[in-house]
């Protein structure tokens, strides 16, 4: 694999100055690549608007499936490049690396189904005796993708695998802290038979050429992942353009009286430790009703002390590291002021350079830092709240993000009420609010994102247009 080298429509492009991609773990240089400027951006951009894809939906089913296959086989090569650029366990980069398999597979079934509609039109008085059908095709201009580091290959993939269903062209910017994955993902699709105009990935810093990606005049429809501040400034800044932004969250994990403590403290950990907390979805506040709480809280105690922090190249390893060492002084240091203002630290905090080990804190205040904004790591905070479930879906909504929720409850009143008052994008009850399938809609609201959805059934629709047509018709 070269991955020094962009590929602009296939083509390996390199610069004089390059970007290094650090093993966070260790600190050792995985490899570098270009950092390009924002001519390179445009030419990528101009090659894609000049192909015109064509493929059957035939072929197209044959190339995803083909990835999907050749992802599969190289699981284990996949997951040591994820393990080394992020950091992330060996168990995480394995399991990174095998769901590519479902989002690539997905498509390439969704593919060869026609989803057109039919409207008959002598339904009414002022009907005729025609029909109304519709089609969807792809975009006329090139879609911009942008992606964060913390799935390199999976929030890539949700963005490619629908473009190429489509026949649609792509300019992918994957981020600049785990670039490598995205790079040896495009060459897994030309082997597979991609047309490379219908690819390119660029790399390099935003600050030379993110504004580019945004601007371009052959883009028309920028798909972000990342978070809210770069998300809200592409939308002041792409104009006239289709956005889908997918940003970040501040999920609950919400636990009941009547809930089976030990199941929900086995949410609470997994979901606040997975990929190092590191998920747009990871269970960021759990609330906990005052009358089971401190049972809960010595369970969720017990369970996070039995977690592995280390060598994310050892296979018993639970978590790894955080993307790099300045995101873990920032979230030891949101823990200590959670502490100063009252909150009890039952488990941690233990830092050693990128390394963050879990971290179980009680009592926290709900105006604190380290719930208030996003901490993007494995602490696990337990907020406790009154018993009563209005409060607690007050308290729940209280944040300025909406994507994701769990559900601790058997009683179907409560549910009832978490469905239709909670203010995210899913409701899991009994799972983590990052439980979904790669084809179900996903994606949050209010600062979460505008209410687009990913997932592949639904970034189909997003990357194309609808169009209408109609016929005289009488049967
Ligand atoms: P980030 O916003 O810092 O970077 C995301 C991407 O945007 C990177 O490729 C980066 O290079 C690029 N970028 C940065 N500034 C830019 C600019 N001015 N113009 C154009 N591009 C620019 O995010 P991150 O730290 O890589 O990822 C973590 C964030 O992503 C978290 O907030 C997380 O919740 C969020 N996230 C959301 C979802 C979701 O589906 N909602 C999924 C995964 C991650």
């Amino acid at each position: 694999m070269r991955l020094e080298a962009m590929r602009i429509a296939g083509k390996l492009v390199r610069t004089d100055d390059v970007i290094e991609v650090t093993n966070p773990y260790d600190n050792s240089v995985v490899g570098t690549v270009p950092a390009a400027r924002a001519e390179h951006v445009r030419e990528a951009f101009q090659a894609a608007k000049a192909f015109k894809p064509r493929l059957t939906r035939h072929e197209r089913q044959r190339i995803l499936q083909r990835t999907a296959e050749l992802l599969r086989d190289r699981q284990e090569l996949f997951a040591r490049l994820i393990v080394s650029e992020t950091g992330l366990c060996w168990k995480d980069g394995l399991y990174e690396a095998s769901r590519a398999y479902d989002v690539w597979s997905f498509a390439a079934q969704l593919t060869i189904k026609d989803d057109g509609e039919i409207y008959a039109c002598d339904i009414s008085s002022m009907g005729k005796p025609r029909k109304i059908f519709t089609t969807r095709l792809p975009l006329l201009g090139v879609i911009s993708a942008i992606t964060p580091f913390n799935h390199p290959l999976n929030m890539v993939s949700h963005k490619l695998a629908p473009a190429i269903a489509t026949n649609n062209r792509v300019v992918l910017k994957p981020t600049e802290l785990t670039p490598l994955t995205a790079l040896a993902l495009a060459d897994v699709l030309y082997e597979a038979g991609l047309p490379p105009e219908m690819l390119s990935v660029v790399t390099g810093s935003p600050s030379t050429m993110g504004d580019a990606m945004i601007t371009d005049p052959d883009a028309d429809l920028i798909t972000f992942t990342g978070s809210v501040r770069v998300g809200k400034h592409i939308a002041n800044t792409a104009g006239y353009k289709r956005r889908i932004l997918e940003l970040g969250g501040n999920d609950p994990l919400i636990v009941m009286e009547d809930a089976d403590l030990d199941k929900a403290a086995e949410l609470a950990v997994t979901g606040a430790t997975k990929n190092s907390g590191q998920r747009c979805t990871a269970v960021k506040r759990i609330l906990v009703v005052d009358a089971v709480a401190d049972e809960f809280s010595r369970l969720v105690t017990e369970k996070a002390k039995k977690l592995k922090s280390g060598d994310p190249m050892d296979p018993e390893t639970d978590v790894g590291t955080v993307i790099n060492e300045r995101s873990a002084i920032l979230f030891e240091s949101r823990v200590k002021d959670a502490a100063a203002k009252g909150a009890a630290i039952l488990h941690g905090p233990e830092r050693r350079g990128a390394l963050f080990a879990p971290t179980v804190v009680d009592h926290v205040p709900h105006d604190c830092e380290l719930v208030l904004e996003e901490t993007f790591g494995p602490v696990i905070p337990i907020l406790r709240c009154p018993n009563d479930i209005s409060e607690v879906i007050l308290i729940s909504n209280s944040t300025a993000y909406g994507l994701s929720s769990g559900v601790c409850t058997n009683r179907l009143d409560y549910i009832e009420r978490f469905v239709a008052e909670l203010e995210v994008g899913t409701v899991n009850v009994w799972e983590v609010p990052g439980y979904r399938i790669e084809m179900s809609p996903f994606g949050g609201i209010k600062d979460s994102g505008l209410g687009d959805k990913e997932g592949v059934v639904e970034a189909m629709k997003s990357f194309t247009n609808v169009r209408t047509w109609s016929l005289p018709w009488t049967a």
